[in-house]
């Protein structure tokens, strides 16, 4: 019990040998907490080299006023249908 244990069963052979059989939930703790380490320090190292794509500000639009279409703000002519609007 005291190395993370749970002890089932123990036997004693005829050479004064003792056997012992156990869960070793010592053991499995031990891994989970390998495991988590290492995914931290995988997911520490793999976020430094994907970085978030930067958002473009959204440029200021306008609606055209012959086909309605939005169209940038500083447009002097409309992309749809070309017609002037400046
Ligand atoms: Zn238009």
């Amino acid at each position: 019990m005291a190395r993370g244990e749970i002890v089932l069963k123990t036997a004693t052979d005829a050479a004064g040998k003792t056997t012992e059989s156990a869960i070793l939930y010592g053991h499995f703790v031990g891994t989970v907490l390998d495991f988590l380490i290492i995914s931290f320090v995988m997911w520490m190292i793999v976020r430094t080299f994907i970085k978030p794509v930067p958002v473009a500000a959204a440029e200021p639009t306008k609606k055209c006023p012959e086909c309605l279409e939005m169209i940038p703000a500083a447009a002097r002519r409309c992309r749809a249908c070309t017609s002037q609007v400046a």
